[in-house]
C-alpha cells in the first residue's frame, strides 16, 4: 500500500496532471520586426504558468500582411509547436482577426494581445490571478494616459468615449485596450455574438459577466508604425456608434419634429403678418437660408438612416468575416 502511494507521488504522474491551457491571440498586420521580440517577451512568463500547470499556446493571426510576417511566424512554429499561424487571404481588419483567434483557440483561458508590445506581457500573471484567484470572468486592461499619442487623436478619442457612453447602454471604458484575459465561458459568450460589423470593445461590455480592470501606463509601440490612420479610427468610431446605439436615429426623428413645429409657427406668423401689414416679398433672403438649413438637416438625417441601412445590408448578406488562406 505504502509503496504504491510513494510511487504514485513520485511519478506525480505529471503527464496525467490536467494541464490547463492559455491561448494567446495575436493579430498581426505587417509586424515582421515585432514577431520575435513579442514571442521572447511572452515566453518570459512560461515558468510562471508552468508552475501553475498551465500550458501557453500562441495563435498569430496574419491579417493579410504584405511583409515577411508569415515567414517570421513560420520560423517560430518550426522550433516551437505551441506556435500556431492563421493566415488571411487579405487584410480583413483587426476585429476579424480577433474573431478568428477566438474561434480557433482551444484554451481554458484566452488572452488577446497586440504584437507591438504595447500590451505588456509582464501583466499576464496579474490578469491570470484576477480570474483564478479573485474569481472574475475576465480581466481587462486600460491605459491611464495617452503618452506619445498625437494630441488631436487623444482629444477625439476622449470625445468618442464620452459620446458613446452617453448614447449607448453597453459599458465602453475610456482607454480600454483589447488586451484582455477571459474564461472559456466568457469567450463562448463573445463568440455567440455573430454580428458582421464587430466592435469588440462594445461586445465585451455587452456580454456582461464580472470584469476586473487593471490599469497601466501607456507603452509606446516598439517597432514599426501604427496601422490606424486618423480616418480609419474615425470610421471605426462611427461603426462603434452605429453598432451600439440607436440614438442618432432618434435624434434625427426629434430634429424632424422640431423643424415641423418651427415651420408651422412660421406659417402662422407669415399669414398673420401678411393680413395685418401686407408685405409679400419681405424676408426673401431669410427664406433662402431657412430652405438651405432644412435641406441640410434632411440630408443629414437621411445620412444617419443610410448608415444603419448600409450596416443592415452588410449584415444580411452573411458574408464570412474572413477567409483563411493557410493554417499551421
Ligand atoms: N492589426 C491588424 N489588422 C489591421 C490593423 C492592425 O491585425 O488591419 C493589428 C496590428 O498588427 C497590432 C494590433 O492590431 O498587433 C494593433 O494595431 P496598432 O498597434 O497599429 O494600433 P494602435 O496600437 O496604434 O492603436
Ligand atoms: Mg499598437
Amino acid at each position: 500500500m505504502r509503496i504504491f502511494e510513494v510511487a504514485a507521488k513520485n511519478t506525480a504522474v505529471r503527464g496525467f496532471v490536467y494541464m490547463k491551457k492559455l491561448s494567446v491571440i495575436v493579430p498581426c498586420y505587417n509586424e515582421q520586426e515585432n514577431i520575435s521580440d513579442f514571442y521572447t517577451e511572452l515566453m518570459k512568463n512560461g515558468q510562471y504558468f508552468k508552475d501553475r500547470d498551465v500550458e501557453i499556446e500562441v495563435y498569430f493571426i496574419n491579417d493579410g500582411s504584405k511583409d515577411e510576417t508569415v515567414l517570421r511566424v513560420k520560423e517560430l512554429a518550426a522550433t516551437d509547436q505551441r506556435v500556431h499561424l492563421i493566415s488571411f487571404s487579405r487584410n480583413f481588419g483587426k476585429e476579424a482577426a480577433i474573431y478568428a483567434g477566438l474561434s480557433s483557440a482551444k484554451g481554458d483561458y484566452v488572452v488577446i494581445m497586440d504584437c507591438d508590445l504595447q500590451d505588456p506581457p509582464a501583466l499576464l500573471p496579474k490578469l491570470y490571478e484576477a480570474i483564478t484567484v479573485e474569481g472574475y470572468d475576465s480581466a481587462a486592461t486600460r491605459r491611464v494616459d495617452r503618452k506619445g499619442e498625437p494630441p488631436i487623436r487623444s482629444f477625439f478619442a476622449r470625445c468618442f468615449y464620452k459620446l458613446i457612453n452617453r448614447i449607448s447602454s453597453a459599458e465602453i471604458v475610456d482607454g480600454a485596450r483589447d488586451y484582455r484575459m477571459m474564461t472559456r465561458q466568457f469567450v463562448d459568450a463573445v463568440l455567440s455574438v455573430k454580428e458582421y460589423n464587430r466592435f469588440s470593445k462594445g461586445i465585451f461590455g455587452w456580454v456582461g459577466f464580472d470584469t476586473k480592470w487593471i490599469e497601466f501606463e501607456n507603452v509606446e509601440r516598439m517597432k514599426g508604425e501604427t496601422k490606424w490612420s486618423f480616418w480609419k479610427l474615425m470610421i471605426y468610431a462611427l461603426d462603434g456608434i452605429v453598432a451600439f446605439s440607436e440614438a442618432p436615429m432618434a435624434i434625427a426623428s426629434i430634429m424632424g419634429l422640431f423643424f415641423c413645429l418651427a415651420a408651422f409657427l412660421g406659417i402662422i406668423f407669415t399669414i398673420v403678418r401678411k393680413t395685418l401689414y401686407g408685405d409679400p416679398t419681405g424676408g426673401w433672403p431669410s427664406l433662402v437660408c431657412i430652405i438651405l438649413l432644412v435641406a441640410g438637416v434632411q440630408l443629414f438625417c437621411i445620412g444617419i438612416v443610410g448608415q444603419y441601412l448600409s450596416k443592415t445590408y452588410l449584415e444580411v448578406k452573411r458574408r464570412p468575416m474572413y477567409i483563411v488562406k493557410e493554417e499551421i
